[in-house]
């Protein structure tokens, strides 16, 4: 029997952006004193510190901005994936997030290459997750 997969752990500061999720929208924070966009949540701004962060809708594209390819797993949920593409994905606002790539084999992804998001659906949560953008997108 397969193990089932974890998911997020939220608190108060988190949770809009797994609520979001749940709903299939990626949200990041903005601040509203420098305008600084960021994730993860945080309850000060990470540049200026000023409290009052905004929330903000992702429009859903980005790039690779760095990956590894795991080989191991370290959750036993995971070993029918391996190996699976874990990423760093900087969206076209800005924010970075660790995330994963989705239906590429890993010799296809690049650092720079564009992605598009999706949502994983686990239970009554969503995890965003990202694929390769068709060429010349
Ligand atoms: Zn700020």
């Amino acid at each position: 029997m397969d193990a089932p997969r974890p998911v997020p752990q939220s608190d108060a500061v988190i949770r809009p952006f797994w609520e979001a999720c749940a709903r299939h929208s990626l949200c990041f924070q903005q601040c509203a004193a420098c305008g600084h966009r960021w994730l993860p949540a945080s309850v000060v701004c990470p540049r200026c510190w000023a409290a009052g962060a905004e929330w903000r809708q992702a429009r859903g594209e980005g790039s690779v901005f760095s990956f590894a390819v795991y080989h191991r797993a370290y959750h036993p949920a995971f070993e029918p994936l391996l190996p699976y593409i874990v990423a760093v994905i900087e969206l076209a606002e800005g924010p970075r997030l660790v995330s994963n790539i989705v239906g590429s084999a890993p010799g296809e992804v690049r650092v720079g290459a564009p992605v598009r998001l999706e949502f994983l659906d686990i239970g009554d949560a969503a995890l965003p997750v990202f694929r390769l953008a068709p060429q010349g997108a």
